[in-house]
């Protein structure tokens, strides 16, 4: 009998360590996103993305400090309300299901994502939860 599909909860706890709010190429900011933010504490919504963000590979990105951290981040995610799409939804990507080996890169630097779970059964999971997820709301 085939084993059951892990779950969620198999494949990663958050540690609140906060790594994956400094480096990597910067984390993607939809418009719905900037509009959220922007409401959350009180900016401007025209001038948001030139005061909160930069671009980079041709989509806006949050701006990150001299340190590397997210321009949001002070120990905690200060916008925890309302942060992005890819920070809610982290580990369960889209990129996983492009290709699974994605998620042992991603692993390396986040340490509350569990490795030595077959690949096909991590895919599994993470399509299982966007299907659950509905339709990208991203624009
Ligand atoms: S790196 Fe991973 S474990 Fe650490 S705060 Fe980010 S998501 Fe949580
Ligand atoms: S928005 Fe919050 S969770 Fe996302 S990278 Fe910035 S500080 Fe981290």
């Amino acid at each position: 009998m085939p084993s059951p599909q892990p779950t969620p909860d198999d494949l990663f706890t958050c540690l609140r360590c906060g790594d994956c709010c400094r480096g990597y190429g910067g984390t993607f900011v939809s418009r719905a996103d900037m509009e959220a933010i922007a409401a959350f504490i009180h900016a401007d919504p025209r001038t948001f993305a030139a005061h909160y963000c930069r671009r980079s590979g041709g989509k806006s990105v949050l701006a990150q400090r001299a340190d590397g951290y997210c321009i949001f981040w002070d120990r905690v995610c200060t916008i925890h309300p309302v942060k992005p799409r890819m920070c809610r939804r982290w580990p369960f990507i889209e990129s996983i299901l492009v290709d699974p080996a994605n998620w042992l890169a991603m692993a390396g630097s986040c340490p509350g994502m569990r490795t030595g779970i077959p690949l096909r059964e991590v895919r599994a999971c993470v399509a299982t939860v966007l299907a659950s997820e509905g339709p990208d709301e991203d624009r």
